[in-house]
């Protein structure tokens, strides 16, 4: 036997493992089985060679547990290690790096993957560790090394059967149990192993027999060996993706859309398999589903800093040595690697979709609506991405036709361009609700898109950008010759007082005046008598307030405008009872305020060129008193008029026909409409 002291500081780097990564100590595990693996397949390597003349199909790795003991022990069959080599990579390099690894990385709580510090990370979890090594080289004596925590260890020599490695953790420590519990083993291994290309053996397979659940004398395998995305694409058809879909995501029941294979070896290696999921609206929870791994052993699912943020809303798996792991999650950002290998993955994302679409076009659209937002996501915050996206983003219409940007410019050019030379891409995004202003744009030959998504309006926003002279509007945000203008809008009919009689008219038959602006405009007789329309920019700012809301748009009311349809019979009648019932009094108030007028303009000429100390007090306050009471005519006037509207069951029905077609006329308003009605109808 043989006692040593470890390394070449006489430091305790032991308490110093067994605090770091506290919350993470679970990562021991992958550390050695990882060792074990590369124990295989450097094995393998040399059976490849001649060097090995033994077996090298069977290698198996052995994961087990001893209760009583209060031992985990790890198992191989790998190449082993000669008593030299113990002192050489255990001794004196595993502590090495490992004390390396800590000072270098003692105050970074947030590294990658946490990988180099190896074997020692066996100390995060036991009281001694044992090793027990026997060389695949012939005649190598086997060994076994001993540590309980302190710089010392011990060395003799042992018997094994066969060449391999066993690692064996003594877990005393309470905190550690955990590590004695089978089940909390196994999700460790199905969390960090179930990938590795050596079979790990954990437990006996069970089976059914009599109604009780009997252990066989088989091997418990957790792991597949061969992953999908270590396999050649030729060899693989859409099912077996599908399958490899269903094993990474055992919890979801949706099948992916496509899938793309990720296979590159220049300039850097990478391969892996990413899905595009059947996105729900919430697209938030499907984040952190793409799972990073290195050589097959898992590392981590926060991939935010390798991947676009966009693509986060993909699944599957990504595999490289080339991303940095034992790094800061700052210094991965600006990693060259890690840029390339981000916009690869983009690119090869692009380019999966085009071909999809250049190919199956009817595929494609069958899935856009499912594909929309992710690819939208990416447009709007990928300049690269959107270049190559413009080719294969889709516009779908109301009738439900799909058409790429380029198509739609040709389809709606010639008819729905203004006379200032913009052109205006009509849409919906609700076709109950604005039916009838979907009808009228139909009817005029216009094109109506239909946008319901949630990123529909930064979409379109973003599209006006980009786009040139083209302009979104919702059908309902103008009267419909306004909203494409073409020509010059026929002249308005009625005169500016009579305008002003029906607007304090309809004022006062409105419930909700602060929502509400009156204008006037001569549309065709056979329309409406009143539309009620949403301006587009106002419409936007509010919509997007609620993205920030404490903007100020977050806090106006909805405005509307109610469009008095000028030629109108209706109206014109309207116009015309105010005349016959109302006229004569408000003719009779019209020359009191001319005559006031008069007397006000007097009053103030008389000062004209007078500095304010030189008037009189008396001639102040009769400018005063006359604009009061100028003040208090008008008011008079417009109280008239709007009494008159408030009686008025036609002007009220009126409104009430325009508030119901879009769909604003609710609650006891919508009682008293009905209620109007059937009485006029008696
Ligand atoms: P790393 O694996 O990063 O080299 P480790 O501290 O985990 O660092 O291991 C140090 C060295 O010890 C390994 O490089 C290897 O040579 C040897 N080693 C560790 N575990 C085993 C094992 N199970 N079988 C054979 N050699 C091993």
């Amino acid at each position: 036997m043989h006692k040593g002291n470890i390394g070449v500081t006489t430091e305790n780097i032991f308490p110093i493992i067994k605090k770091f990564l506290y919350s993470e100590h679970e990562i021991f595990l992958r550390e050695l089985i990882s060792n074990a693996v590369d124990a295989s397949n450097k094995l393998k390597a040399l059976a490849s060679t001649g060097e090995y003349k033994g077996d090298t199909e069977h290698l198996r790795i052995h994961v087990s547990i001893d209760k009583n003991k209060k031992t985990l022990k790890i198992s191989d069959q790998g190449i082993g290690m000669t008593a030299e080599e113990v002192d050489k990579y255990i001794n004196q390099i595993a502590f090495s790096s490992a004390e390396d690894f800590l000072a270098k990385y003692k105050d970074k709580t947030t590294l990658i993957g946490h990988f180099g510090l190896g074997f020692y990370s066996a100390f995060m979890v036991a009281n001694k560790v044992e090793l027990i090594t026997k060389s695949y080289k012939e005649d190598a004596k086997a060994v076994k090394w001993t540590c309980n925590g302190s710089p010392e260890y011990t060395l003799e020599e042992t018997e094994r059967d066969h060449h391999g490695t066993d690692v064996i953790l003594y877990i005393e420590d309470k905190e550690n149990e955990e590590f004695l519990n089978e089940d909390r083993i196994r999700e460790l291994l199905k969390k960090y192993c179930r990938f590795l290309p050596i079979e790990i053996a954990f437990g006996k397979k069970k089976k059914w027999e009599k109604d009780k659940l009997i252990e066989t004398d088989e091997d418990e395998i957790i792991n597949n060996t061969k992953p999908l995305w270590t396999q050649k694409p030729v060899d693989l058809k859409d099912e077996d993706y599908k399958n490899f879909y269903r094993e990474l995501y055992p919890d979801i029941f949706d099948e992916p859309l496509f899938n793309i294979h990720l296979n590159v070896d220049y300039p850097f290696n990478l391969t892996g398999i990413l899905y595009f999921p059947k996105i729900k609206n919430n697209f938030d929870i499907q984040k952190n589903k793409i799972q990073l791994y290195c050589n097959q052993v898992y590392v981590t699912d926060q991939v935010e800093d390798i991947v676009p943020d966009y693509l986060m809303l993909l699944h599957g798996v990504i595999d490289s040595p080339d991303i940095p792991l034992n790094v800061s999650r700052s210094y991965l950002q600006g990693d060259p690697n890690v840029k390339k290998i981000s916009s690869h993955i983009t690119k090869k994302v692009a380019d999966k979709l085009y071909e999809i679409f250049k190919n199956q076009r009817e595929e494609f659209e069958k899935k856009w609506d499912d594909l929309k937002l992710f690819i939208q996501y990416g447009m709007i915050s990928d300049e690269k991405f959107y270049e190559r996206a413009e080719k294969f983003a889709l516009l779908k219409n109301v009738d439900g036709k799909y058409f790429t940007l380029e198509e739609y410019e040709k389809l709606v050019k010639e008819n729905q361009t203004e006379k200032y030379g913009t052109t205006v891409y009509l849409y919906a995004t609700d076709k109950e609700e604005q039916y009838t202003y979907i009808e009228q744009a139909k009817n005029k030959g216009y094109d109506v898109l239909f946008f319901d998504g949630q990123l529909d309006m930064h979409f379109i926003n973003h599209l006006e950008q980009k786009l040139k002279k083209t302009a979104f509007k919702r059908v309902d945000a103008e009267t419909i010759d306004k909203l494409i203008e073409k020509d010059e809008q026929p002249k308005i009919e009625l005169s500016e007082k009579e305008q002003n009689n029906i607007r304090h008219a309809f004022f006062g038959a409105l419930t909700n005046k602060d929502s509400f602006l009156i204008s006037f405009e001569a549309i065709s007789k056979d329309d409406m008598p009143i539309v009620i329309t949403r301006s587009e920019y106002m419409r936007r700012m509010k919509d997007m307030s609620q993205f920030a809301p404490k903007s100020f748009y977050g806090n106006m009311p909805d405005m509307y405008t109610m469009v008095v349809n000028a030629n109108h019979p209706l109206i014109k009648n309207i116009s015309s009872e105010i005349q016959t019932t109302l006229q004569p009094e408000l003719n009779e108030l019209d020359k009191q305020i001319e005559d006031v007028e008069k007397e006000l303009n007097e009053l103030r000429n008389k000062q004209n060129g007078k500095k304010d100390e030189e008037i009189p007090q008396t001639e102040k306050d009769a400018i005063s008193e006359k604009e009061k009471q100028l003040d208090e005519l008008k008011k008079q006037q417009k109280t008239k008029l709007e009494t008159f509207g408030s009686n008025n069951k036609t002007i009220q029905q009126l409104i009430d026909i325009a508030l119901l077609s879009h769909n604003l006329l609710k609650g006891e308003a919508f009682n008293k409409f009905i209620k109007r009605s059937l009485e006029l109808i008696k």
